[in-house]
C-alpha cells in the first residue's frame, strides 16, 4: 500500500525526522491560506500523488508569493498529473502540500528496502540526491552505498558514519544526517514498510537536515497489525476491480495484456501466467480464487474479469483437489449466463470431478474450447486473442 508524502511525513515527524513547515490544501485559496501561514518569503506548491517523478513533470512549482502559491494550485488541481510513473492517463491531483521553501546546499539519497536475495532490510544511500535511485544504479553506481540492517531495524553507529563519510557531509551536519537514517531504519521497521525513501535528503542553508520528499510504502501482509493504515488509504488510487476482488476474498492483480486468468492456486496461477509468455500472449490478470472457493467465489471472479475491457478471452485452468470441478463449472455457467459472455473461453479442467465439470460446460450452450493440457489452453488461448 502507497500513501501520500503528506502522510509520510506526518510518520516521519513522529520519528524524529525534520521535515519543511507545511500543510495540505485541497482548494487554491487553501494554498493561499497555508502560505500566509507560513514563515518566510518562498514556498512550494507539490501535487499530491500517489506516483514520482513529480518534480521534471512540473507536479513540483516554486512560488514567490501567496497570490503565485494561489494560481499554481488552481493548476495543478485542475488537471490529472502525468509523470514518467503515472502512464499516459496521469492521476488526479486532489490536493496540494504547500511547504516553506529552502535552500539547498546539499542533496542526498536515502532509502530503505528489503533485499530479497540477502533476505533482509538495507539501507540504499546516494550522493546523487534528487535522481531517481533505480536511474543512479544504472548511471552512477560507485555512488551508490548500502549498509545491511540488523533484523530488528537497528542500523549501528558506525554504520551510520560509515555511509555519511562517504557522502562528503560537512562535521557540523554529521551527527543530524546520521540520526536521521538511523531513525528511517527503525521506522522501516516499526511501521512495517516494504519501502522507506527521503529523496532528496538535504542540508539546508540555514544547516538543518530535512526530508524534502517522502515516500513510504507499507507491507500489506502486516495490515492486520495496522487498523489505522484504513483512514490512510486513498480510495481514488485505489484499481477499483482489485478492490472489489479483495472484497470477495480474491488475489486478483490487473495486469496489461488481453488473456483473462481464472485459475485456483497461487502456484498454478504464476504457472499459468508463464505459459501464456511462453506461447508469446500477455495475461491481462493474476487470479487465485482459493484452494477452496465457492460457486459464489468463482462467479465473483467471472464478474471481475469480464468488467476489464482488455479482456478478449478467458483462460481457465483448474486443478480440482479440495476444490472440485464441477463447482467451477457451475459457476462458470451462472456468472456467464448472468453476464452474457461476449468473448471467447478456454478450458482446461483436471482433477475431481472433471469429467463431470465439462459435461457441464459442455451441456451450458457458451462459445468455449476444452482443452488437454496447460500449453494446448495456453495456445488456444493466445489464438484467441488475436495478438
Ligand atoms: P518528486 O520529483 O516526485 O520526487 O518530488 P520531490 O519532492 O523530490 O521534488 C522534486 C525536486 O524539487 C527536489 O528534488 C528538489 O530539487 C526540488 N524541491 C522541492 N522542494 C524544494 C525546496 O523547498 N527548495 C528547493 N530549492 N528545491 C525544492
Ligand atoms: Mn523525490
Amino acid at each position: 500500500m502507497k500513501i501520500h508524502e503528506f502522510q509520510a511525513k506526518e510518520i516521519f515527524r513522529r520519528h524524529g525526522i525534520h521535515v519543511p513547515r507545511g500543510s495540505l490544501a485541497r482548494t487554491p485559496e487553501e494554498a493561499r491560506e497555508a502560505a500566509l501561514a507560513l514563515p518566510g518569503d518562498g514556498w512550494v506548491v507539490k501535487a499530491q500523488i500517489l506516483a514520482g517523478g513529480r518534480g521534471k513533470a512540473g507536479g513540483i512549482l516554486l512560488a514567490s508569493t501567496p497570490d503565485e502559491v494561489e494560481s499554481h494550485a488552481r493548476r495543478l488541481l485542475g488537471a490529472p498529473l502525468v509523470t514518467s510513473q503515472t502512464g499516459p492517463r496521469g492521476r488526479p491531483v486532489r490536493a496540494v502540500l504547500v511547504e516553506e521553501r529552502v535552500d539547498v546546499i546539499q542533496e542526498i539519497y536515502a532509502g530503505v528496502t528489503v533485499d530479497r536475495s540477502e533476505g533482509r532490510a538495507v539501507l540504499l544511500v546516494s550522493s546523487a540526491g534528487g535522481m531517481e535511485v533505480e536511474e543512479v544504479a544504472r548511471s552512477h553506481p560507485q555512488s551508490l552505498f548500502r549498509e545491511k540492517l540488523e533484523s530488528d531495524g537497528t542500523l549501528h553507529p558506525f554504520q551510520a558514519r560509515r555511509v555519511t563519510f562517504a557522502m562528503g557531509v560537512p562535521k557540523e551536519a554529521l551527527p543530524e544526517m546520521q540520526g536521521v537514517l538511523q531513525h528511517l531504519c527503525r521506522l522501516f521497521y516499526e511501521e512495517d514498510c516494504s519501502l522507506a525513501e527521503i529523496n532528496p535528503l538535504i542540508i539546508a542553508g540555514d544547516g538543518r537536515v530535512l526530508a524534502l520528499d517522502a515516500k513510504i510504502n507499507f507491507e500489506d501482509n502486516a495490515a492486520f497489525r495496522h487498523p489505522d493504515w484504513e483512514s490512510m488509504k486513498d480510495p481514488d488510487e485505489e484499481d477499483p476491480l482489485e478492490r472489489e476482488a479483495s472484497r470477495h476474498g480474491l488475489n486478483y492483480i490487473k495486469l496489461d495484456g488481453n488473456i483473462g486468468c481464472l485459475v485456483n492456486g497461487a502456484g498454478l496461477a504464476m504457472a499459468t501466467m508463464d505459459m501464456i509468455k511462453v506461447v508469446g500472449g500477455e495475461p491481462a490478470n493474476f487470479l487465485d480464487v482459493g484452494g477452496g472457493a465457492s460457486e459464489e467465489a468463482v462467479s465473483h471472479a467471472f464478474r471481475i474479469l469480464l468488467s476489464d475491457p482488455k479482456v478478449k478471452v478467458v483462460l481457465i485452468n483448474i486443478f480440482g483437489g479440495i476444490m472440485r470441478c464441477d463447482v467451477i463449472a457451475r459457476g462458470v455457467v451462472r456468472a456467464a449466463a448472468e453476464l452474457g459472455m461476449e468473448v471467447p473461453m478456454v478450458v482446461r479442467l483436471e482433477g475431481t470431478n472433471a469429467e463431470e465439470g465439462r459435461r457441464l460446460l459442455a451441456d451450458s450452450g457458451l462459445r468455449l474450447i476444452v482443452a488437454e493440457g496447460m500449453r494446448e489452453a495456453a495456445q488456444r488461448a493466445v489464438e484467441l486473442g488475436g495478438r
